[in-house]
């Protein structure tokens, strides 16, 4: 039997569908709040700690309100993840812009926003001067190549990542941004992602640590943060054990100890960008079945489908499921949970152990709080489908209604088949 409950029973789901078809996202606002608190206390020790959360991954302004709520930041890839920041409230150094392959306008919008502005290649201080101009924070990105292993475990292929700039690249473009006036300078890296390991964080920290110190030697740069980035993942198996917050904040501090306190460092700051650990245990996709099939497996179709979480089709990943209702009968039918997509990897789960599915049954797929809706899309024109909130208190707020086929259509607006369109649904209706 499985140890992961989700959020939510499923008379709660009962009263909830009622209003809000399935299938939805649902996130858990104490859950939000609760890892947001444990984050800041496992980094209190740190002067200036700062989660700057990884709107790619949930990027609903509701939540990100949240967060802010919570002492977080945002950390944005794009043009229109600056604006939602921004419409949400996120200030100037309380965003980090964090591209790649960047557009001028978004590099331009990064400016002009005056948030702190991530380098992920040498080429971009001329990029970035030529746009618009070098400000005085700025952080350069870093990607050690090679293969990223704790004790023998290869963890990830930085050697084989688009991301960052070598090791002479970085102490050249810190040289260079001195020159052109920058004042305080930060480093940044991801090396490896999901990790469900407490030593990931620790050991990232030692190599960027004696980076930074390094650095300050050779170039004399004012280091004033280090950000290590996303890739603290979350145990999507029960089996799995979940990263421990404290542990990590604590070998982060050993490593700042060791390395940066006797170097005089010891006013750096520590920020963080996570987003799979903040929001994927607290968000779910709540689907319903809708039909079985027997043929050479034994198959349950659901009315949620890859486009509403497309982890498992294209990761092969792994997503626990509970039948909602059922959570203490034995799993003793194997299934194919199925979406509709006209594409045979569109299965939230393959060969699955689960209590007897009954039409009309609720299954709640966990973790699919971050890169979920997030991932959406709308092959074989389907609709993404609305993000509610659960609320401290209980009630449900719906975050973000579903899409309708006027939206998707939205963009044919000044096209022959606009009125068309709006026709057919119009006598879909009828
Ligand atoms: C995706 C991403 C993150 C968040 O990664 P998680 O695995 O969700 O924690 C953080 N920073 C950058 C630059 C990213 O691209």
């Amino acid at each position: 039997m499985s140890k992961k409950v989700p959020f939510v029973t499923k008379a709660q789901i009962e009263e909830i569908a009622k209003e809000y078809p399935t299938p939805f996202h649902i996130y858990d606002e104490a859950g939000i709040r609760r890892t947001a608190r444990t984050l800041y206390k496992a980094f209190a020790w740190n002067k200036g700690f700062k989660e700057y959360f990884a709107v790619k991954a949930t990027p609903n302004p509701y939540l990100l309100q949240i967060l802010k709520e919570e002492g977080c930041g945002a950390d944005c890839s794009s043009y229109t993840e600056l604006l939602m920041s921004d419409a949400v409230g996120f200030k100037g150094h309380e965003i980090m812009f964090s591209s790649n392959a960047t557009p001028v306008e978004d590099m331009q919008l990064a400016y002009k926003q005056g948030v702190i502005i991530n380098l992920d290649d040498f080429t971009h201080i001329e990029f970035l001067e030529k746009v618009a101009a070098i400000p005085e924070t700025i952080c350069c990105r870093f990607n050690p190549g090679g293969h990223f292993a704790i004790a023998n475990n290869i963890m990830d292929n930085p050697g084989d990542a688009k991301y960052g700039m070598t090791r002479e690249q970085l102490f050249d473009a810190y040289k260079i941004l001195m020159a052109k006036g920058v004042k305080e300078f930060g480093i940044h890296a991801f090396l490896a992602s999901n990790t469900v390991t407490n030593d990931y964080y620790p050991e990232l920290a030692g190599i960027l640590f004696q980076l930074a110190v390094d650095l300050k030697k050779e170039t004399g740069a004012h280091i004033t943060f280090i950000n290590l980035s996303g890739g603290v993942g979350v145990a999507y198996r029960p089996e799995q054990k979940d990263n421990d917050l404290m542990v990590i904040g604590e070998g982060v501090r050993k490593a700042y100890e060791a390395i940066l306190v006797p170097a005089g460092m010891d006013d750096v700051r520590i920020f963080t960008e996570l987003g799979r650990f903040m929001l994927a245990p607290n968000g779910g996709l709540v689907t319903q079945a809708i039909h079985q099939k027997h043929t050479y497996k034994e198959y349950i179709g659901c009315d949620a489908c890859a486009a509403n979480l497309m982890r498992p089709a294209i990761y092969d990943a792994y997503h626990h499921i509970t039948v909602l209702g059922k959570e203490n009968e034995p799993c003793d039918h194997k299934y194919d949970i199925t979406g509709g997509l006209c594409e045979n990897s569109d299965k939230f789960a393959k060969d699955r152990m689960l209590p007897k599915i009954d039409m009309g049954d609720y299954l709640f797929i966990h973790d699919a709080g971050a890169h979920g809706f997030a991932m959406g899309y709308n092959y074989n024109g389907k609709l993404r489908s609305a993000e509610l909130l659960l609320q401290e208190d209980g009630s449900v707020k719906m975050i973000r209604r579903a899409e309708t086929p006027a939206d998707y259509f939205a963009t044919f607006d000044n096209g022959a088949f606009a009125d068309k369109l709006n026709q057919a649904i119009e006598d879909a209706k009828k």
